[in-house]
């Protein structure tokens, strides 16, 4: 039977459960088990997907065309296994599923509870991910006290009474503050947020402390003492530089050991030589190399999560001290400020995006670097954009735009598709998750990928309008990516340029620490070499 590790936080948000939850999942895969992750998200929303990035972040995409949280993407980066929708659910979909079943007549006229039948189903959803893995790791959104996780944590509770204390762990994720005035580290929310717990009949196994700085034995003791968790599994997970160094600092206080222990599970040494060189080269970099990111939502860098991951990741192969410079396209527009912004940068990225709001400074950016020769990366929505400044200023469309812009503009070099193939592949929504695609033989692209065929995920609704390929070709844009039917543009490139590209696709979402994406990675090389 699989082994089941809750992951739960008190005290405050934003202490990295999502991180922590990962570095737990790679130690266990590194010790050669199975390993599979799944997130709960307390709020009422149905579909992660219409929420805004400027409140909630990125909208990761799995392989299957699932829309979900963010903490996804930390799950995929860390334990390198692509996850579905399995792996993600909310409050809002718990009920929904609960609610089909009683219009259904499924519950025969019963009374319809929040225990037993919310908790039931959340147990259910927990022992779906359990078939063919050693290890299900479940992090549990939100922090001890909400209201809104109490169905979790008591579907958690009723779980370890059904499966037993040997198959089922819950690590807590707490925090000590230091307080400068009195220059020590206070330990009281972590046990208050442990009696919070305990409350509601949960006892943590393992703490796992977030801290400024390095606690000693005496606070150890003392956190220990006061929320009944043995000392050795009082874990200081101390602030570090990098989030990729936090399973480093779990390995080193045993965390995996003790994980082991709990389960009777063998302990396996675990080879951390590669991820050190990661950490290594992130902490020890050699030259700079700085990247503009041009978008709208750039204040919330939580948006752009996954984009900043893969820029990491490419110059971390690379050793390279990477700087992203976070440029708001709606406030760069002119000349003036194109200049201003990025006459410095190395390259230029352009990520995806929804709706007309700060497309002109995105078009004027796109041109900027197209005309001065700076390595460009366009993604979705970038790729868009590189396609619709091409036509307007190289092939003579001045008034090339996307019908998502402008829906009766002249030229819609980029709109939505009424060929019957397309819409019944995308059942009239957007096109989401992994497609194949082609890739021509004396391309950029091939030359990034070395292989014909590659799969990316996707998240768009608009598509590159066929009617205008010939002329754009003709003009020196090259189409170096299609779908294997024919007929959808998935890479456009400009050969005279030193490393022009876009991508119909979000590349970032499959970036790995370990295995840069291969078009971030040389992205980030070209614009290093030519600095
Ligand atoms: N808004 C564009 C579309 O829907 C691009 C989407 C994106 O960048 N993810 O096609």
């Amino acid at each position: 039977m699989a082994k089941h590790i809750f992951v739960i936080g008190g005290v405050l948000s934003s202490l990295g459960k999502g991180i922590a939850a990962s570095s737990i999942g790679l130690l266990m895969k590194k010790m050669g088990y199975k390993v599979v992750m799944q997130k709960f998200d307390p709020y009422l929303n149905v579909d992660p997907g219409t929420m805004s990035p400027f409140q909630h972040g990125e909208v990761f995409v799995t392989d299957d065309g699932a829309e979900t949280d963010l903490d996804l993407g930390h799950y995929e980066r860390f334990i390198g296994i692509p996850l579905t929708k399995n792996s993600n659910s909310t409050t809002g979909q718990i009920y929904d599923t609960i609610l089909k079943k009683e219009r259904h007549g499924d519950f025969l006229g019963k009374t319809v509870q929040v225990i037993p039948h919310v908790t039931n189903e959340i147990k259910s959803l927990i022992r779906k991910m359990a078939e063919g893995n050693d290890i299900v790791i479940t992090e549990i959104g939100g922090t001890v006290g909400d209201i809104e996780s109490l169905p979790f944590l008591e579907a958690i509770r009723q779980f370890r009474m059904e499966e037993g204390v040997e198959n089922s762990l819950f690590i807590f994720l707490t925090y000590v503050p230091y307080i400068k005035a009195a220059s020590e580290l206070k330990t009281k929310p972590t046990q208050h947020a442990v009696t919070k717990l305990r409350e509601i009949g949960i006892q943590p196994d393992i703490l796992l402390c977030r801290s400024e700085k390095l606690f000693n034995d005496e606070i150890k003791s003392k956190i220990s003492l006061f929320t009944n968790v043995q000392k050795s599994r009082v874990i200081n997970a101390v602030d570090v530089p990098t989030i990729y160094e936090v399973p480093r600092i779990f390995m080193k206080a045993n965390l995996h050991e003790k994980i082991c222990e709990h389960f009777h599970l063998q302990q396996i040494r675990i080879d951390f030589s590669d991820w050190d060189k990661i950490i290594d080269n992130i902490k020890n970099p050699g030259k700079e190399v700085t990247i503009a990111v041009c978008g709208k939502y750039v204040r919330h860098q939580d948006a752009y999560k996954s984009v900043g991951a893969a820029l990491v990741h490419a110059a971390a192969s690379h050793r390279l001290k990477l700087n992203i410079r976070w440029v708001d396209s709606e406030k760069t527009i002119s000349a003036k400020d194109i200049k201003a912004k990025l006459h410095d940068a190395d390259g230029i990225l352009v990520p995806g995006g929804f709706g007309v709001r700060g497309i002109d400074g995105k078009i004027s950016i796109a041109k900027y670097a197209r005309e001065n020769n700076i390595p460009y990366f366009g993604i979705c929505l970038g790729m868009q954009i590189a396609v619709i400044e091409f036509a307007k200023n190289v092939c003579g469309f001045p008034n090339a735009y996307s019908s998502e812009f402008e829906e009766n503009c002249e030229h819609p070099i980029i709109h939505l598709m009424d060929d019957q193939r397309y819409i019944e592949m995308m059942g009239g929504t957007m096109r989401l998750g992994a497609y194949p695609c082609k890739l021509k033989k004396d391309s950029l692209a091939y030359k990034i990928y070395s292989k014909c065929e590659i799969s990316e995920r996707h998240r768009h609704r608009y598509e590159f309008n066929n009617k205008y390929r010939k002329i754009i070709e003709k003009n020196g844009m090259k189409i170096s990516g299609i779908s294997p039917d024919d007929l959808l543009v998935e890479i456009v490139e400009i050969p005279d340029h030193p490393f022009f590209i876009g991508v119909q696709f979000h590349p970032e979402f499959k970036s790995r620490p370990d295995k840069p994406q291969p078009i971030f990675r040389d992205f980030v090389k070209k614009a290093a070499d030519i600095r």
